[in-house]
Order: C-alpha cells, then structure tokens, then sequence
C-alpha cells in the first residue's frame, strides 16, 4: 500500500488553557481593527478568550461580559498585558436585557464606540432527549437563543442603528444531521442560524452585518470536555473528520476575525463552517455517546 504522504500542519499557535499565546504569527495586518471595540459575550474563557486575543493583537480594545466577575478581571489581566489594547471586564447575564444595557453604557462611557459583537456565551452537555428536563431545555434555549438576539437588540438599538456594525454569531452544526443527545443546544443553535439570516436583512440598510461561525471539535474548551472530545479522539473517531483532527481555539478566532473585519466588508447573512469537514463525515453515534454520558454519570455519583 502506498505509504500516506507527511501533511504539513497549517494550524496557527494555540494553547489548551485559558492563558495568552506566548507566540503569535499575524495572518492579517496588525492593524486590521486599529482602534476598533468589540463586545465579546463569554469573553472569559475558552473560544470567547482566544476571539478576544485574536482581536485584540489587530489592534481593538475589547469588553468582555459574562456572570462571573472574577474570571472576567483574571482574564482582562492577561489579555491586556499580552496584547497592550485594553480589555474591560464586565458582569452581565444575556438572559437579562437590562444587565446587557448596563453593560453597554459601561462600556460606551469607556471607549466611546462599539464596533464588532460577538455573541459567543453558550451552555452545553451531553443529554438524551428523554433524560432531559423541560427546564434544562428551556435554559440552553435562554442562554443561547434568546441572549443571542437580547445581547444583538440591546446593542442595535442603542448603537450600530446609528453608526453601523458587524455582528459575529458563534454557533454549532449540532442541528444539521440531529447530532445525538443535543436536541436542546442543536435546536438553539439552529434557531440562531435563521436569526443571523434575519437580522442581516433587516439591519443590512443601517450598515450593520451579521454573519456566523460554526465550530466543529475544538480542542483546549469546555464544550470539548463535556462533550466527549478527549474521548472520542482516543477512541480513533476523528480520522472519519476529512481534515483528520480537532481545531483549535486560534482556528475559529481567524475566521471570526475574517467575518468581523472589513476583510468580509460585501458579506453578511452568511454561516461559516470551521470544522475540518467535520460533520460531512462524522459518525452521528446514539450508542457510543450513550456510553459515554452514562459512564461520566457514574463518576458523578
Ligand atoms: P465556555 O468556555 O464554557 O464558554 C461559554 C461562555 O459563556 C463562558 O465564558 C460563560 O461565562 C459564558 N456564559 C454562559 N452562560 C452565560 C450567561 N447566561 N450570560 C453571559 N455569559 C454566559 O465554552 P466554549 O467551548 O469555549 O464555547 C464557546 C462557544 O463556542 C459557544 O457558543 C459554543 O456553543 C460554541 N462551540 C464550541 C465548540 C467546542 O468544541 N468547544 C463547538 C461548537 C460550538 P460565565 O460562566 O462567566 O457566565
């Protein structure tokens, strides 16, 4: 058989915490978001955190919201001291459109301009539909559904109405196929898929684009770690991925980066897929996820 040739490996810098690259190579200018603000639900952690980096190493200054305070500031520490743009930290629940207005005038009062939102803050597990309660799909619709378009209202109405923008959803494949045991982030996440749809339409004319990001399996995350992710990659499931892998973080704020810029300046109502081919190929496994769930269940126990 003949041998598999050597991939060279075209993945950026990443790393698996919540802690700033200690090297980065620029793809885009440095200067692409030169004194540029982007609001950055869930900025914090995970995908959220790398977003803010990436944006912030092009020269933005950033807000990053979420519930907890303290990981928010810890997380503002790094990212400013990384990247020498400043990073404004604050507490704010998307289910509450009257904590995400505080929140915007807070940072309106900072910098005086908002350019780019990303709503990236999501909650996720593994759950069969019949384990799962009405109140927990009621939440991850909340959370992700609903913050979505409440995070998206608050700031056109008071902003980008008037002065333009560009909005970056962070959603999921999950509902393309039914991914197993995820009707309820599935759903959400589809539901925002038409939202990006929407809005683009009707904000289009006031110079605000909406567009979104679906990850795959991304590595150094917590949806990876409830989700199976180290599991499923020991188990050999990701050479059935046409890029034979996980992403990582830095993959999915390029492409955030891409779509929130003027690089993508003709593009809105559009949904990119940054998942290695992922879902084209990958097996939608009830019995193995089932296994999996149970086996995490027991340890909780
Ligand atoms: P993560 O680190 O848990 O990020 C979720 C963030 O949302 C957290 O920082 C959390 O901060 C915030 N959040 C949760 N509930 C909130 C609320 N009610 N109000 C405000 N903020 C809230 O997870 P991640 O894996 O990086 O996921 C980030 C995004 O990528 C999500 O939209 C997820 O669906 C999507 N995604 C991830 C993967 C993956 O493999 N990781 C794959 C596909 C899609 P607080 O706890 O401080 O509120």
């Amino acid at each position: 058989m003949a041998e598999k040739p050597q991939l060279v490996n075209t993945s950026p810098e990443d790393v698996e915490t919540d802690e700033c690259m200690s090297t980065y190579t620029h793809l885009y200018s440095p200067e692409l978001l030169i004194d540029q603000v982007a609001f950055i639900t869930g900025g914090g952690s995970g995908i959220g955190f790398r977003i803010a980096e990436v944006l912030m190493r092009h020269g933005c200054d950033t807000v990053i919201a979420s519930r907890n305070l303290e990981k928010l500031t810890e997380a503002a520490k790094k990212l400013t001291s990384t990247t020498g743009r400043q990073c404004l930290p604050i507490a704010m629940d998307v289910r509450h459109p009257e904590t995400i207005s505080t929140a915007l005038d807070e940072a309106l009062k900072t910098f005086g301009r908002v350019d780019i939102l990303i709503n990236n803050a999501a909650g996720n597990f593994l759950c069969p539909a019949t384990s799962l309660s009405f109140n927990a799909f009621k939440t991850v619709m909340e959370i992700d559904t609903m913050g979505t378009f409440n995070t998206s209202k608050v700031i056109y109405d008071k902003w980008f109405k008037d002065h333009g923008g560009s909005i970056v959803n962070i959603s999921a494949t999950l509902g393309y196929r039914g991914q197993a045991l995820q009707v309820h982030a599935g759903s959400a996440k589809a539901a925002n898929d038409a939202m990006t749809r929407h809005l683009a339409v009707e904000w289009g004319p006031c110079g605000v684009r909406v567009n979104t990001v679906a990850p795959g399996p991304i590595s150094g995350t917590e949806g990876y770690r409830r989700l199976g992710g180290s599991h499923s990659e020991s188990a050999g499931v990701f050479r059935s991925i046409p890029l034979q892998r996980a992403g990582n973080k830095t993959e999915i704020a390029h492409a955030v980066l891409f779509l929130a810029s003027r690089a993508s300046s003709y593009v809105t109502g559009a949904i990119l897929v940054a998942d290695g081919g992922a879902w084209l190929t990958s097996a939608n496994d009830v019995e193995r996820l089932l296994g999996f769930w149970s086996a995490e269940k027991r340890k909780d126990k």
